[in-house]
């Protein structure tokens, strides 16, 4: 059960700074911003500040690690649930290093960084790396040197990004594959139209499921068909939720399962189709024309997480040598 969050696919989160900047659809109702709007004016936007915790949260990290060694067993850790880690800005250079070092003190945690901004992870860990060598932290930037090369990537680090339509997809997920990791990951979620996983570029020739991917010259020096190794789906929660149509959804759940990619479906969200037309009592029907279909608004928990009447719960497993 997790300690600290209500996401289902995490045990705990842990941050180190609050503030971020919005990307994409899929930020329009950031949670965290209305959440850091409650305590701290001020956190979002490229002028916002950022509210940088990095002792706060190495006490949290560490205190979850002793208790995983004492329980023999590992902790998911879902990383900035109230920023991004990979956010671009050198006033966060200093706690995205303490970040890494907290990382690598921690190998009974797995954490999960989940980023909108895939494209900067590897400069903005080879940009740690130089730090920790001006630093002469030596062993910090072996570690981290090691990952970009994949000598190996660290075996506590889930990297994923968010894909919430097509055109997130085609942008973030070759980029994503290129960064070694121990499991890559998918949000997809809110997701806001359907989404092909198994032809992303415009010749059809990256299957991100099936890991027949040739890098096309990027700089990827390790690896070799990469693939993606987990998919979480869902609709959009809050006051200003967007409706998710089912065949979306269903879609990834068809295209993991035919990969052997494990799927987790985390809920419907506010929304759930209509195919009647029929609106229960007390709730909100609506016609949406670019779904060219209609939603009842019941609320997340009365939404729940069933998908054809099933609830899926996979999760990625992880080799340990
Ligand atoms: S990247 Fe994440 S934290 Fe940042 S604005 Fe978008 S949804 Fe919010």
């Amino acid at each position: 059960m997790a300690e600290n969050s209500k996401i289902e696919w995490t045990d705990h989160t842990v941050n180190f700074w609050w503030g971020c900047s919005k990307v994409s659809p899929a930020c329009a109702h950031c949670y965290a911003e209305g959440q850091a709007a409650r305590f701290h004016a001020g956190l979002w936007g490229p002028d916002g500040e950022r509210r940088v915790r990095v002792e706060a949260a190495r006490r949290e990290a560490m205190r979850y690690e002793r208790r995983a060694v004492a329980e023999g067993r590992r902790f998911r850790v879902f990383t900035n649930s109230m920023s991004d880690f990979f956010e671009d800005r050198r006033d966060l250079d200093g706690a995205r290093l303490e970040a890494l070092d907290v990382i690598r003190q921690t190998p009974h945690l797995d954490w999960l960084i989940l980023t909108k901004r895939p494209e900067k992870i590897r400069d903005l860990l080879r940009n740690a790396m130089a730090d920790a060598m001006d630093a002469g932290r030596e062993d910090l930037a072996t570690w981290i040197d090691a990952w970009d090369f994949g000598r190996p990537a660290p075996a506590n680090v889930w990297l994923g990004t968010t894909v919430e339509d097509q055109e997130r997809a085609d942008l973030r997920i070759p980029v994503l594959l290129v960064v070694p990791a121990a499991v890559r990951f998918l949000s997809c979620e809110p997701l806001l139209g359907p989404v092909d996983l198994t032809s992303l570029d415009a010749s059809g020739e990256l299957d991100a499921l099936r890991g027949t991917f040739d890098d096309g010259g990027l700089d990827t020096p390790i690896i070799r068909g990469p693939k993606l190794d987990w998919v979480i789906c869902g609709g959009e929660s809050g006051p200003h939720a967007r409706p998710m149509h089912p065949d979306w959804a269903r879609s990834l759940r068809d295209q993991c399962a035919a990969a052997g990619v494990p799927f987790l479906f985390k809920q419907w969200g506010e929304w759930i189709h209509s195919p009647d037309g029929v609106c229960r009592p007390g709730c909100d029907l609506r016609l949406f024309p670019d779904l060219h279909a209609t939603f009842d608004k019941v609320g997340k928990k009365a939404a729940g997480r069933l998908l054809d009447g099933v609830e899926h719960n996979g999760y990625p497993e992880v080799a340990r040598g």
